[in-house]
């Protein structure tokens, strides 16, 4: 019994979301109501040549009402309609015209006295009409200009030459069923149209919260969740955007810096894994806030780090090579297992000159960092060293 009509139930608008459906709506709605408004004008124009046809007595009240006073309101209604102010007002302004475009015909029926104008006031029909389905304005002020259009209809009826109660009531078999009837379907089209004004608002939050989803996983997939650092997948990522930035002649010329933590093994062992995890963290940060945003530092494995520093000279290279050993070593963690003379935990840096512009030329350079760590390794940790040249390496083996 909830909803005898069958309609469909309007959904419901938190504040916020009326008045972004408001605000959506108003600029196509003040379009479209000015498109209604010149064709109803033109319509109710053209229906002076009818008032001409079927009631030759009034065709000079008709001319001079319809030409003389709803022609020019008309017109400052368009003017009102295109200017800057809320569209509820605009659409209150619309149905005052054609209400009183309602009132000037029926003053021309009810003037005449020609016994046609009794078949012409089923017209008045046309009006309710225009008033659901043309204006279409929200369901509240649509009952009020109902109520007055059905008012003004039915007082002026019993003006009409011939009027009779039978009359009326024909009268109104036809007019009550098309005043419910548009209503209906205007009610219809207003909830239709929140919905989908709901649907379209809910798939933009929806795509919103999928690309920050899609963001921050993309995000996590480079990073290391222990270190905070890029990950290898980062550090690979980072190469192929400078490789996509620069020339491969400008790219020649870079560093890869690559860094070990001395004996943490030992430090593992001794101290626990927790203290292991506390301490490869500490030994990433105090790196990271020693390189400027251009270098990228990553966690290459285990620990190990690697930064890439394209663009550089070994001078540079040295330099922050030393500004990072430096850093770890002020850290001061202790670290009674190292076996030799270092009492703290410290790092070993090895620095690869070359290029980084291709993978065959990246690994050459990474080689050589390698091999410039295990130079520090063998000349006692806690320092920093070049990679020799491959083919110094091979002659000496020669
Ligand atoms: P060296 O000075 O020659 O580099 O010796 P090392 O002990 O540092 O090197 P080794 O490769 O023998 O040991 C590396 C250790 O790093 C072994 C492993 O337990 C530890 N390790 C690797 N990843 C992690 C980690 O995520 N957390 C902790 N706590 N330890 C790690
Ligand atoms: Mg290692
Ligand atoms: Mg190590």
């Amino acid at each position: 019994m909830d909803n005898w009509l069958g309609l469909d139930p309007r959904p419901r608008l938190t504040d916020e979301q009326r008045s972004a459906y408001e605000r959506d709506r108003a600029v196509a709605r003040s379009h479209s109501l000015n498109q209604t408004t010149f064709t109803v004008t033109l319509f109710y124009l053209i229906y002076a040549a009818v008032d001409a046809m079927l009631l030759g007595d009034i065709v000079w009240l008709s001319l001079s009402l319809r030409f003389g006073l709803m022609l020019p309101l008309a017109m400052a209604l368009s003017q009102y309609q295109m200017g800057r102010r809320p569209i509820a007002r605009k659409e209150a302004a619309t149905l005052a015209v054609v209400l009183s475009g309602n009132l000037v015909w029926c003053i021309v029926l009810t003037a005449s006295e020609s016994p046609a104008a009794l078949h012409y006031y089923y017209a008045a029909a046309v009006f309710q009409m225009v008033i659901t389905i043309a204006v279409r304005a929200p369901l509240k002020i649509t009952l009020y200009a109902t109520l007055c259009c059905f008012l003004l209809n039915y007082g002026f009826i019993w003006f009409l030459k011939g009027v009779s109660l039978d009359y009326v009531l024909y009268h109104l078999a036809l007019y009550i069923p098309t005043a419910a009837l548009t209503l209906i379907s205007s009610h219809q089209l207003e909830a239709e149209r929140q919905i989908a004004f709901l649907q379209a608002h809910e798939n933009e939050a929806l795509k919103r919260e999928l690309s920050r989803q899609n963001g921050e996983l993309e995000r996590l997939s480079v990073t290391d969740p222990l270190t905070q650092l890029p990950n290898r997948r980062g550090a690979e990522a980072e190469l192929a955007r400078l490789r996509r930035w620069y020339r491969a002649e400008d790219l020649a010329q870079s560093a890869l810096l690559l860094i070990d933590i001395d004996h943490f093994k030992a430090f593992n062992d001794n101290y626990g894994h927790s203290a292991g995890d506390a301490c490869l963290r500490a030994v990433a940060e105090s790196m990271r806030r020693e390189l400027p945003d251009a270098i990228h530092l990553s966690r290459h494995g285990g620990e190990e780090f690697l930064a890439l520093m394209p663009l550089a000279d070994s001078a540079r290279a040295g330099m922050f090579a030393e500004r990072m050993r430096r850093a770890v070593r002020a850290l001061a963690i202790p670290h009674d297992h190292t076996g030799d003379r270092n009492r703290h935990v410290t790092i070993s840096i090895g620095i690869g000159c070359g290029s980084i512009a291709d993978e065959a030329s990246f690994s050459e350079t990474l080689d050589a960092a390698d091999r410039g760590l295990y130079a520090v390794k063998a000349d006692g940790r806690n320092g920093w060293h070049f990679g020799p040249p491959a083919e110094g390496e091979r002659t000496d083996a020669a």
